[in-house]
């Protein structure tokens, strides 16, 4: 099937063609003709399947088809008809390139909106008038509640990565979102799991929504070969080292659960000669920025990023994920390994794996439904007298591991990597287990 097929109008498919795709995903084969049709839709894809397309392409399509005012020399007159919230900075740059790439021959403006940077910029962007916004939900409020954003004219709105909005605790502003959008409107939901939580979310804000899945829920691309190192945490990053060697790996994504961890882990590589640089929240927009073109140019070999901060990344043909840390949260996993094998690409995904962590690896093959590979390296195999300690995911306390009588040191609370938006979903989503536990996770550093 191509993508003429689909009944998208002339300037989309050519900015298409530019791109060099020929054909539709299996997400974009499912969900785009159901919106086209009008419908609310439920979305299950994670990362890396083309979902961006799969809602960008059919969302510009409608607002083309029913485009009612003309102002200016027969431009569009202008006020936001499309609302995509994004949780983070990072998905919100690359939805919004995104939109940019796909609308290049459609008279629609589109802008970004996040926390973190100026909102002054933002605040001129979006009074010379805009069509299409793309935002996270915390500086959207904050520019609503001055007034500058103009939601009463929204006729779609895109809930991009909701499982992940929902774990940052971002149910109450997206439910504010949508009291102030029309009633009358499209509403695309997007999310790569779905919980109890997602489904509810979606009767909550959906007319009948069409569900759509591409492949089984929670399950891992085929095209991404996953292993699992066992080795000693001391010996981790040594391990690290010799893999990217030996390996000649030339862009490697490194997760760490900390921000501590991966400013530690970029130091320990930059010493071995290694070009690296870590993401977090803690880092500014800018440098984040920076680093992330640093990476996708090739400047720099290894990136090393938290869960968070990597979210949205999407390079092409990225080779390698290294979990240099188990997280705890499965659906993390199926997260962080979907930025290889983007696509229908081939990609590598390796585990380095300690003794404590073997519970968190049986939870991600039991979430992922297989057994994941375990090749022992040679010079690296575990210690059989260090015993399993829980990893400590009390807020303010370091991760217990391997280390024995240690103190557990009292860290900042601006230490945990949840200020993407400034916000405290602690307060807000206590009833939640999980996201409890996530976020106890995320304190650790
Ligand atoms: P996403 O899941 O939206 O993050 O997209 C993952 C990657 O797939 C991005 O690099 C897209 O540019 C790319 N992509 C999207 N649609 C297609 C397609 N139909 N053919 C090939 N690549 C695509």
């Amino acid at each position: 099937m191509s993508f003429s097929k689909l009944g998208l109008c002339e300037p989309i498919l050519k900015a298409i063609k530019e791109t060099g795709y020929t054909t539709p995903t299996p997400i974009q084969k499912k969900a785009i003709p159901l919106i086209l049709k009008g419908d609310d839709v439920l979305a299950g894809a994670q990362t890396g399947t083309g979902k961006t397309a799969g809602f960008t392409l059919p969302l510009l399509e409608n607002l083309h088809k029913h485009q009612k005012q003309t102002g200016h020399r027969g431009q569009p007159k202008r006020h936001i008809r499309a609302l995509i919230l994004t949780p983070t900075r990072e998905l919100a740059a690359q939805v919004g390139e995104n939109v940019q790439t796909y609308s290049k021959y459609l008279p629609y403006k589109s802008t970004i909106i996040f926390g973190g940077v100026n909102i002054n910029r933002q605040i001129n962007t979006i009074k010379q008038g805009i069509d299409i916004l793309i935002a996270t939900p915390g500086r959207l409020l904050d520019l609503v509640s001055q007034k500058v954003v103009d939601l009463s004219k929204v006729e779609i709105l895109v809930l991009d990565e909701a499982d992940r909005m929902l774990d940052m605790g971002f149910i109450h502003d997206i439910k504010k979102v949508v009291k102030i959008v029309p009633k009358s409107r499209q509403t695309l939901l997007f999310s790569a799991t779905f919980s109890k939580e997602i489904k509810a979310l979606a009767s909550g804000f959906q007319t009948n929504p069409i569900l759509v899945e591409v492949s089984v829920q929670n399950t891992t691309s085929e095209r991404v070969e996953q292993v699992v190192h066992p080795v000693d945490k001391s010996r981790k990053r040594e391990l690290l080292y010799k893999l990217i060697n030996d390996g000649q790996w030339q862009q490697v994504l490194v997760f760490t659960r900390t921000k501590h961890g991966a400013n530690k882990l970029c130091e320990y590589l930059q010493k071995q000669n290694i070009p690296s640089s870590a993401i977090h929240g803690n880092k500014s927009q800018g440098a984040r920025t920076k680093a992330l073109a640093n990476f996708k140019e090739k400047k720099i070999r290894v990136l090393v990023a938290t869960d968070i901060a990597a979210r949205g990344i999407d390079i092409d043909m990225l080779p390698h994920v290294v979990n240099f840390e188990l997280p705890n949260v499965p659906e993390d996993y199926v997260h962080r390994i979907g930025r290889t094998g983007r696509a229908g690409r081939a990609g590598e995904a390796v585990s380095l794996v300690c003794v404590d962590e073997n519970d968190f690896l049986r939870g991600i093959e039991r979430l992922t439904s297989q057994k994941i590979k375990k090749v022992v390296i040679k010079g690296y195999e575990v210690d059989p007298t260090i015993q399993a300690e829980p990893v400590n995911l009390g807020r303010g306390n370091r991760g217990g591991g391997q280390k024995r009588n240690s103190t557990p040191k009292k860290k900042k609370s601006s230490d945990n990597d949840w200020n993407e938006e400034k916000k405290k979903p602690n307060s807000r989503n206590r009833s939640r287990n999980r996201n409890r536990n996530r976020n106890k996770s995320k304190a650790l550093d």
